[in-house]
């Protein structure tokens, strides 16, 4: 119990999406008290391409015990493909094939199906619910009508505008550097040149990207980036899909989303709350790839939580070296940092301007070392 008579959970995870979920089931599972809190109620709508790489894949397999039929039974799978294309500057450069597949989810049932989980392992999800305010002094959230929830520890992983850090490091919120990405799904029998493969476009943006990723009933379509003076995502989407074919009427009116890209907390904590997934800005700087390092830095978050109760519940004082954010900090340095580091150097690299003098770089590297960047993409970094 907290003073005032509320009970205090261990921790109180504020956002129920795939970081939130992995956070809360690994707290769950080891048998500590956890509240999951989201605004929303499941399943809701997630704008996102719902790609899956090995990483992801793996880490669903380890952490929640998931694999792709499971994902199916679930109604979430909507594509798996080995192979893939990369263009530049209207111009297909590359087609390869990989070892393992991608995968494709729905974003609104693969979220749905992991909060189930966390549901049967034991957490309390309580949905429709907004967190107005958090703090980090006492673990105490506020929400949007009226009732708070008591924790020894918040974590804050409601998304990209995160109410969280707004309320905990004001100043901290800036340093969260997004992108602002538009996407639509169109129907199949609207592209009639058919995209049977998963295809990256590059030079659409200056530090962009596009994407089409075939589904079973849609081709899902998106443009994305740190936008330059004069840049229009949606304008540069509907050339695009008019390169492919569909007709200006069969395009739908884009939905917009902004998504982390390079450019995180450096210091993921304050007090009792730590912050993880797209709420601490840990998404991949190449391609924006954010359910990976949502669901891992959720799980990290969870074990520095695990790590730092006992050192409260002896009844040391908060201090420092002891401290979850401590323990966090650690966790990420070992196994995400480097990593989101090294997709920072990539990004400069990559994203230059398309009629540049290193265009012709960009273009032989990619030729020459797709497979690196993919190897990349779904492998578990080393730790
Ligand atoms: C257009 C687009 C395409 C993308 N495509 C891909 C892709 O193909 N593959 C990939 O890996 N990544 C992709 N991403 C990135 C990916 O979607 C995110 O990185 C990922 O969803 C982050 O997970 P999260 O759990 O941190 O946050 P979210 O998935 O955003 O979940 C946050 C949750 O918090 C809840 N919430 C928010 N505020 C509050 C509040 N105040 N109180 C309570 N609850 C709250 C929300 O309802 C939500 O359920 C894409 C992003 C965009 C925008």
């Amino acid at each position: 119990m907290s003073g005032n008579g509320l009970f205090r959970y261990d921790a109180v995870v504020v956002g129920g999406g795939p970081c939130g979920a992995s956070a809360a089931f690994t707290l769950a599972r080891n048998g500590y008290t956890v509240m999951v809190i989201d605004a929303g109620k499941f399943p809701r709508f997630k704008l996102c391409g719902g790609l899956l790489t090995g990483k992801s894949t793996a880490f669903l397999r380890d952490c929640f015990g998931m694999d792709a039929s499971c994902l199916a039974r679930a109604g979430a799978l909507e594509g798996c493909e080995n192979s893939y294309h990369i263009y530049a500057g209207g111009r297909r450069i590359v087609a390869g094939s990989n070892g393992s597949p991608f995968y494709f989810v729905r974003r609104d049932r693969f979220d749905s199906r992991l909060l189930k989980s966390v549901a049967a392992a034991g957490a309390v999800v309580r949905e429709g619910t907004k967190v107005v305010h958090a703090d980090c002094r006492t673990g105490k959230v506020h929400c949007h009508d009226g009732s708070s929830v008591c924790a020894e520890f918040i974590i804050a992983a409601d998304g990209v505008h995160s109410t969280v850090r707004k309320a905990v490091c004001g100043g901290l919120r800036h340093s969260v550097r997004q992108a602002v990405a538009v996407e639509v799904a169109v129907p199949r029998r609207h592209m009639p040149q058919g995209v049977q493969l998963p295809s990256v476009h590059l030079g659409l943006l200056q530090r962009g990207y596009g994407w089409l990723f075939p589904n079973r009933r849609n081709i899902v379509a998106g443009v994305g980036g740190l936008l330059c003076r004069g840049e229009h995502p949606a304008r540069v989407l509907r050339t695009l899909l008019c390169g492919c074919g569909v007709q200006a009427g069969h395009i739908p009116q884009p939905r917009g989303y902004t998504l982390p890209f390079g450019g995180h907390l450096r210091r993921p904590f304050s007090g009792r709350v730590l912050l993880a997934g797209d709420a601490a800005g840990f998404a991949d700087a190449v391609f924006g790839e954010g359910i990976y390092y949502a669901m891992l830095s959720g799980s990290l978050a969870a074990q520095a939580v695990m790590q730092a109760l006992p050192v409260r519940a002896a009844g040391s004082v908060l201090h420092e070296e002891h401290g979850a954010g401590t323990f966090y900090m650690q966790l990420l340095q070992r196994n995400l940092f480097r990593t989101l580091g090294q997709a920072a150097v990539l990004h400069r690299f990559l994203y230059r301007p398309p009629d540049g003098p290193d265009r012709a770089a960009v273009r032989l590297f990619l030729r020459c070392a797709h497979r690196l960047l993919v190897n990349r993409l779904h492998s578990v970094p080393d730790r």
